[in-house]
């Protein structure tokens, strides 16, 4: 019996996870990386709890680089970027957003860019601090890792590694942090940490029709449809667009839908789920391109189908970011 409970006591989980990756010679690329944890999360996100958190940012940060809802293609694979990139200088500070315990300490890829620090927090949730300097984690986070000795909020985890590339006229010193429940499903760590004062609200840039995938030119048409909304954000920043946080509309007099609100992924823990269902052409999402462009019909059981009677149809579309701040915008158009 004894033996058992070790056992059982012993056993690591396992998940998958995706991260932006970058080779030597400035290719980026995709990979899946398997992460071992001591011990699993146990914390689901609910409306009861999800203002109880008020984590402390690693940083000073300078700004937010991709949040949850970030559109991400470098190479192939298409995916939501599944947790938020907070911009910092390399070398500063990482220190614990939370007090926990050091579940994994992982070089998760094949560059010393990809050194994983992560937390279970005292709620139950799993923090993934990603892009931490691998020379800079200190023996008392080691030791905390090998004995299950628990950290504070504020203690030192490393220091941000420097990194490779400049995007947008700035070099992109980052953590990448991941929030992970129980499900091992992405949380959007915004729900967790303190709130940001970003005052500057999304910008509905275009709506418009989609016919088989494709951005329709005019606004009159027939058969079975969709709509897009392209639309953008900002945090703390005025070159890195994200998606907005919520979108929602009010199709002529029905009542408001909510398209998607990122208080987590759609795919849960599967960051590629969706996206492509979520985003249309002309969408993209790397070192050089971010535009979003949303499908409003994005459902995840089955797609909403936009009305087919003949005549004049209207659309309201919403917009918001995390901090609340909102955009409206309307479109009219002919089913003939
Ligand atoms: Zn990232």
């Amino acid at each position: 019996m004894k033996v058992l409970l070790l056992v059982f006591l012993s056993l690591s989980f396992s998940i998958l996870a995706n991260d932006h990756l970058m080779k030597k010679d400035g290719f980026i690329e995709v990979q899946k990386v398997v992460h071992n944890y001591k011990i699993a999360p146990w914390a689901v996100l609910s409306n009861k709890n999800k203002n109880l958190f008020q984590a402390n940012w690693p940083f000073a940060l300078s700004s937010i680089g991709h949040t949850t809802a970030s559109y991400q293609q470098y190479g192939w694979d298409k995916y939501f970027h599944h947790g938020l990139d907070v911009r910092g200088e390399a070398g500063e500070s990482i220190l614990s957003a939370t007090d926990g315990k050091i579940v994994n300490i992982e070089n998760y890829a094949s560059s010393d860019l990809y050194w994983e620090v992560a937390v279970l927090d005292t709620h139950g949730f799993l923090w993934q601090y990603h892009h931490v300097d691998k020379n800079s984690i200190p023996q008392k986070i080691k030791d905390a890792y090998s004995t299950g000795a628990s950290i504070k909020m504020g203690d030192k985890l490393g220091e941000i590694v420097y990194w490779p590339v400049v995007t947008f006229g700035e070099r992109f010193n980052h953590i990448h942090l991941n929030v992970l429940d129980k499900n091992l499903h992405y949380v959007n760590p915004f729900l967790l940490l303190k709130k940001l004062d970003d005052r500057v609200a999304p910008t509905i840039n275009k709506i418009g029709l989609l016919q088989k995938g494709k951005i329709f030119p005019t606004a009159r048409i027939r058969g079975s449809y969709s709509l897009y909304v392209n639309s953008d954000d900002y945090v703390l920043h005025s070159k890195f667009k994200v998606p907005p946080y919520k979108i929602s509309y009010f199709l002529d007099d029905k009542p408001e839908r909510i398209v998607w609100e990122f208080k987590d992924l759609p795919g849960g823990s599967d960051n590629e789920k969706y996206v492509s269902d979520f985003f249309q052409e002309r969408t993209c999402g790397n070192y050089d391109c971010r535009k979003f462009y949303i499908n409003l019909n994005f459902n995840k059981d089955k797609p909403t189908r936009f009305p087919t009677a003949k005549g004049s149809h209207s659309i309201k579309v919403v917009v918001w970011d995390f901090a609340s701040n909102r955009a409206e915008k309307s479109f009219s158009w002919t089913v003939y």
